[in-house]
């Protein structure tokens, strides 16, 4: 496989394409998250930014005019210490991009092992040429550590180089007046200083934040490696800035190699007097394995999930790298320690000030779920390590009973300060009781539902009988928000009541099978939670009676009770530089007209495939299709996979170009805020639920499509147990039990045992 395939190449700076440039090289464990900018920094557009996964400031939402249960403080992920700073001198002059010349440079993210490099020669004003090669990961293999590597060869002179190596806790968060989805300001100083080390080889700063309390210790140990003489000075600009500087006696064509190691923890991992102990001890313990065995511990930890993830296209060079660079920042963003998440943005930029919504489930968990469960339950134990707080919500929004997700949080708190597009959007229940039913089905993980799955069902199930009410014999759900944001506040959005309507059903059969086979965990749980005898019977009787809004006439779902008597949007007369329309018009122009942010309709019938038949998913998807502006980045996937579906080929690959290299192109102009994580997930979902035509229940099945110029695609999923490879070329598709036991599957509509 061409090395082309799994890299990321600059070969020249831009500094115009900078911001971007630094989403997309940024790099990420799940816990740290790195722009990627240069460690020596840069002159013009840049945001410097290293941001820790459930680390954040909070403060007072202003509101205009404030009503009851309106959140009181929302929450934004933190641009902590940059541990990254490397600064060189040569003859004096220091080395930056925006300064001397650029003889030669290249920068690539190495996907396949983990690491971002860069390679350039550069000349200062009085004619010295360095050759200077970085490399730096962010370790997957540890949680709290990354690592540099700097090498700079003098390639004209022997002289004097000084390399300064430091951190810097005088960081920025960045906000925007006109664009609601970057996020609130905060105050110059919102990291005060709290305290700092400073030894021959390690330097340790602590800052709290203001409001949220929290302590975050940064840590930096430098070493260089080099046979040429050298002095190391221990340096304290000021408190916010500390380093070490190293004067090295440089001989032409002699590389000098400094080595940083940057380690991270805050008070919400580890307890207040051991965290200068822990930053310390990680550093030490990053030493002793080296920079190399660090880096092979990076690589081996990549071959074990590419092993598990990788898709194959073959003959589709650009949608292959695509595809990949989308996975690999996946893996980057998801937390994986059960109390953290994944947010819209990964760690990569402050773009939604790194909340969490519906994303993780409906999109980017079944990326995790069918190549590595792991990882998809410890999403799933972040929902019930939150749950306290959804129910504390659910109180808040008046129901005396049950448990209410937020819309956006960072640790549970509901954030989200527009209401119509925000709290009201209560399908992120369901949203979140789907997932659970995903992942029992995918895994039979009967233990994660005795400990967490049941419960979050049952107090989901609960919110939806209050919130509902019964009319004409039909169970309705009135004033939310389904998933369409540019449509608000209605009755019966279909997408909100048949998700609601999955929720309360699959929480009843869940309430039986426990009653039924571990009746003392049912026992525990219904004592904990206070749950009737009759509840789970009465929500299989809301299910059973969920209203589903219907135009009989034209035989369509229709999104809600209102949206078809609708006037249809003026597309002809909306200008192309009007979208996103969000940016352009008052929300109320929006809601007045049908007009569709992202899918809804669609999406329903593509999570609940088995409850439509074809012809109604197709006139659906005529109809939806030229009402959608696909201005939300979760769209163009859903229908790229509905497409397929339907039996449009060449728009589900329309629309799986715009999705696969909807980053890497700038699709929608603002990557510079960060990726677009739901839809890169949505790209991987585009393969397997959209051309291979996946569905998965209690049998898999496959029905695949493949795009006319593609050789073939292949990709493995991991399912009750067996791990099965799928490959579809023009005139064939195969399916190979890899690992476990034989299984049935159903392919084109024909039942074929895997052995
Ligand atoms: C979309 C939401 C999504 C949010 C975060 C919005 O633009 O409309 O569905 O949850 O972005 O990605």
């Amino acid at each position: 496989m061409g090395k082309k395939l799994w890299r990321v190449v600059e070969t020249e700076f831009e500094p115009s394409q900078n911001l971007n440039q630094e989403t997309l090289f940024a790099l990420g464990n799940g816990y740290i998250g790195t722009r990627g900018t240069f460690e020596e920094g840069i002159g013009g557009a840049s945001t410097e930014g290293t941001y820790l996964n459930g680390f954040y400031e909070s403060e007072p939402i202003a509101y205009g005019e404030k009503f009851a249960g309106y959140p009181d403080v929302g929450q934004t992920m933190l641009n902590v210490a940059n541990g990254k700073v490397i600064r060189l001198y040569v003859d004096g002059e220091l080395m930056r991009l925006d300064s001397g010349t650029v003889l030669a440079y290249e920068r690539v993210l190495d996907m396949k092992r983990g690491l971002l490099r860069r390679k350039l020669r550069w000349e200062s004003s009085s004619g010295k040429q360095v050759e200077i090669k970085v490399e730096r990961f962010v370790s997957l293999a540890r949680k709290n550590l990354a690592a540099i590597r700097y090498k700079v060869t003098p390639l004209n002179f022997s002289g004097k180089l000084v390399l300064y190596a430091g951190l810097d806790g005088e960081a920025k968060n960045l906000a925007s007046d006109d664009d609601p989805r970057l996020g609130a300001a905060f105050a110059e100083d919102v990291l005060p200083f709290r305290g700092k080390e400073l030894g021959e080889q390690t330097a340790v700063l602590h800052q709290q934040t203001r409001n949220s309390g929290f302590h975050v210790v940064c840590g930096v140990t430098h070493w260089l490696e080099t046979e040429r003489p050298f002095t190391n000075h221990p340096l304290a600009d000021d408190d916010l800035r500390l380093g070490h500087r190293f004067r090295i006696e440089a001989e032409q064509d002699e590389p000098v190699v400094l080595v940083k190691l940057i380690a991270y923890t805050t008070s919400l991992d580890t307890e207040l007097d051991k965290l200068y102990g822990f930053v310390k001890g990680e550093l030490a313990a990053g030493t002793a394995v080296g920079y190399d065995g660090l880096k092979q511990e990076q690589i081996d930890f990549l071959y074990d999930f590419w092993y598990a993830t990788d898709v194959v296209i073959k003959g589709d060079d650009e949608l292959q790298r695509g595809l990949r660079f989308n996975m690999y920042h996946l893996l980057q963003s998801v937390g994986r320690d059960g109390r953290t998440n994944i947010a819209a943005k990964g760690l990569t930029g402050q773009g939604y000030e790194g909340h969490t919504f519906w994303d993780t489930e409906i999109y980017m968990l079944p990326f995790f779920l069918y190549n590595n469960p792991g990882i998809s339950r410890k999403l799933l134990e972040y929902r019930y390590h939150i749950l306290p707080k959804a129910r504390e919500r659910a109180r808040q929004m008046a129901h005396p009973v049950g448990a209410l997700f937020p819309w956006r949080t960072i640790s549970g708190d509901e954030c989200s300060s527009y209401y119509p597009a925000g709290t009201a959007q209560y399908h992120i229940n369901a949203d979140v009781a789907f997932a659970i039913k995903r992942y029992y089905e995918a895994t039979q993980d009967g233990d994660f539902m005795q400990q967490y799955g049941a419960e979050i069902l049952f107090e989901t199930a609960r919110l939806w009988l209050d919130v509902g009410h019964y009319r004409n014999d039909k169970f309705c759900i009135d004033a939310v928000t389904g998933p369409d944001e540019y449509t608000a506040i209605v009755n019966n959005n279909a997408y909100t009541n048949l998700m609601a309507a999955e929720n309360l059903r699959f929480a009843a059969k869940t309430a039986v099978w426990l009653q039924q086979d571990f009746p003392t965990v049912y026992q525990a749980l219904a004592e904990k939670i206070g749950l009737g005898p009759d509840e789970a019977a009465a929500w299989e009787a809301a299910a059973a009676a969920m209203l589903l809004p219907y135009d009989e006439e034209r035989q369509l779902v229709a999104q809600d009770d209102s949206f078809l008597n609708k006037a249809v949007w003026d597309f002809a007369n909306t200008p192309a530089d009007h979208y996103p329309l969000l940016l352009h018009y008052h929300p109320l122009l929006l809601y007045r007209r049908q007009v569709c942010k992202q899918a809804d309709v669609v999406l329903a019938e593509f999570l609940l495939h088995d409850r439509f038949d074809l012809a109604q998913k197709k006139r659906d998807f005529d109809y939806y299709e030229p009402l959608t502006t696909h201005d939300s980045s979760l769209s163009a996937c859903i229908f790229g996979i509905m497409a397929a579906e339907v039996g449009y080929p060449e728009k589900a690959y329309d629309y799986f170009i715009e999705t696969a290299v909807a980053d890497l192109d700038n699709k929608k102009g603002n990557t510079k805020d960060g990726i677009h994580a739901a839809n890169m997930a949505g790209a991987w979902q585009s393969i397997t639920f959209g051309f291979a035509g996946m569905r998965v229940g209690d049998t898999l099945s496959f029905k695949p499509i493949i795009p006319a110029h593609w050789d073939s695609y292949s990709f493995k999923i991991r399912y009750r147990g067996r791990h099965i490879g799928v490959t579809v070329n023009q005139t064939d598709h195969n399916y190979k039990l890899l690992d476990g036991d034989p299984l049935e599957i159903e392919a084109s509509g024909e039942m074929v045992w895997l052995m």
